[in-house]
């Protein structure tokens, strides 16, 4: 048996066997008449690593995330995964298999939720910060939080470094390639070879998570 299930299955005249990941996240294979099923299988778990990046890639890109409405079951995005907001009768925010809202702060639940979302990524790049100072020795003066919508992360000529609460939605990794590019700022202020020869050596896949940022820097929002 496959671990990834099929949405649909399509046998027909053709030879080989394709796989279709839809805009709205469906699994359709095409496969040959006679084929059995176990030869499908196969061919889709030697596929499933790519198959589960595009299905994860679609099932981001078709919510729909403008503007929020902090309604029950709407997606928030947090370190990359997507949980429905739940209004619940409590003092706080909490983060369990769902984004766990206090109903008396729907009125500006946006206002909270930024807060909030501005203090978890606080604790979070300074945890990442200090790892990958630990392992450079790129040493920073400070650590603040932006709201910048198109600026990421920035390194101030004193050596403060500055990140937007926005990234607490992006994935871990895409997290470390920003910390580590303002990081490596520290020592070489343009974006010179040296720059990005120092970014690789820790990072070798940064080329990738500068592509995902690229990609979808529009879904790291909640307006
Ligand atoms: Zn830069």
């Amino acid at each position: 048996m496959s671990e990834i299930k099929i949405d649909k299955l399509v046998r027909s005249k053709r030879r080989t066997i394709a796989i279709i990941v839809t805009r709205d996240a469906q699994l359709i294979v095409r496969a040959p008449f006679g084929i059995k099923d176990k030869i499908i299988d196969d061919f889709i778990n030697r596929k499933s690593k790519w198959i589960n990046k595009k299905l994860e890639k679609a099932k981001i890109k078709c919510l729909n995330f403008n503007p929020k409405q902090f309604v029950n079951g709407e997606s928030f995005l947090y370190l990359g995964k997507s949980y429905p907001f739940k209004i619940v009768e409590s003092n706080r925010i909490v983060l369990t298999d769902s984004l766990e809202f206090p109903g008396k702060f729907l009125t500006h639940a946006g206002i909270y939720l930024k807060e909030w979302y501005k203090l978890q990524l606080l604790k979070t790049i300074t945890e990442r910060v200090c790892m990958y100072s630990e392992m450079t020795g790129l040493i920073h003066r400070s650590i603040k939080i932006t709201s910048a919508k198109k600026r990421f992360g920035s390194c101030s000529p004193n050596g403060s470094l500055n990140f937007s609460w926005r990234l607490m939605m992006a994935p871990l990794n895409i997290i470390d390639y920003v910390v580590v590019h303002e990081l490596v700022h520290i020592e070489e202020r343009n974006h010179s070879k040296n720059f990005w020869n120092k970014v690789r050596i820790i990072l070798p896949d940064y080329k990738q998570s500068e592509k995902w940022l690229k990609d979808n820097s529009q879904l790291l929002t909640i307006e």
